[in-house]
């Protein structure tokens, strides 16, 4: 375990890294996690004009000027996914694979999930669905599992996974060229429904379908609610106050997450409101 952080930033977007800086420049001990491509959706913006300060820059560009930013500051990201995290009262767990971190305040700045859940997903849910490959993996020992990667990152927990498990299917939501272990079966198919009586049985295509024990859903961000139980949700938005604290004490969102409108200038401003506030409110637990 590691010694308890000040503050854990979830999410490597505008927000995410609005609050990491800030939460430097107030020499407060964080820890950001997220990848070093920060995320998708910087990277895929043809144009960008609504940036102060940087007039019709690419968001590969922007991307840059974010990167070069926080490692003039010498701020790293953990190139982790956390999976779940607890509030413990006075501090929070972050649940990371194997692994677990503690800080004393949390800022989400996970981003937004378009996509709708598959049909069964959410009925099947913890009974063979699951949300993080690597940690579930292990109970399907000599069994069959499929991967439903939304994300190249999924490719790395699916190579993991199929070393574990018997047979692994992975269906990839995206166009690409796959990285994957020979053993990986590849299926160019949309998925349809998750289907079994009381786990899961099966996954369905349009025209066909696999018998399967285990279906492991991986998107860039889950659903706030799935992430931090407990977390007060509407409309798939988390609730935020002025200061950008969520209903649990010492949890602040920041970004996309808390509701439109969905841009980068609005992220990056509630990611530094939320830095801020959690550091005033560490400074008066003092
Ligand atoms: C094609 C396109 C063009 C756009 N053009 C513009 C534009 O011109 N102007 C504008 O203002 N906005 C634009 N946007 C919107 C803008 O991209 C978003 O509003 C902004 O990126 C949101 O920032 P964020 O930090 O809230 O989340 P995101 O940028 O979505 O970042 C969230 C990050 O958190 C990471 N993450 C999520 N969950 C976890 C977890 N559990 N553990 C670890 N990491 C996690 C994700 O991997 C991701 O990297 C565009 C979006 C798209 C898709």
């Amino acid at each position: 375990m590691e010694e308890r952080y000040d503050i854990a930033i979830i999410g490597s977007g505008p927000a995410g890294l609005s609050a990491a800086i800030n939460a430097k420049i107030r020499n407060k001990k964080f820890i950001l996690f997220g990848t070093n491509n920060l995320s998708f959706k910087i990277k895929k913006a043809p144009k960008v004009n609504n940036y102060l300060g940087f007039h019709e820059i690419t968001g590969e560009d922007l991307g840059k000027k974010f990167k070069d930013h926080i490692d003039n500051m010498g701020i790293k990201i953990t190139e982790e996914r956390v999976n779940a995290v607890y509030a413990m009262g006075d501090y929070f767990t972050l649940m990371v694979n194997e692994k677990a971190y503690e800080a004393k305040t949390l800022i989400i700045a996970s981003g937004m999930e378009f996509t709708k859940p598959l049909k069964g997903e959410e009925r099947l849910l913890g009974k063979g669905v699951g949300y993080c490959a690597t940690c579930d993996a292990p109970l399907y020992k000599g069994k069959t599992a499929t991967i439903v990667g939304y994300t190249k990152e999924a490719e790395k927990e699916a190579n993991y996974v199929s070393e574990l498990v018997s047979k692994l299917y992975y269906v990839p939501m995206y166009r690409d060229s796959y990285n994957l272990n020979k053993n990986i079966e590849i299926i160019n198919e949309r998925p349809k429904e998750i289907t079994g009586k009381d786990i899961v049985e099966k996954l369905e295509f349009k025209d066909s379908e696999i018998e399967t024990d285990a279906v492991f859903i991986l998107k860039d961000s889950v659903a706030p609610s799935q992430l931090v139980p407990g977390l007060l949700v509407e409309d798939g938005h988390i609730n935020v106050d002025r200061k950008m604290m969520t209903n649990i004490e010492g949890c602040y969102a920041a970004g996309d997450c808390t509701g439109k409108p969905y841009q980068y200038l609005k992220s990056a401003g509630e990611g530094q409101a939320a830095a801020l506030n959690a550091v005033e409110y560490l400074d008066s637990k003092k």
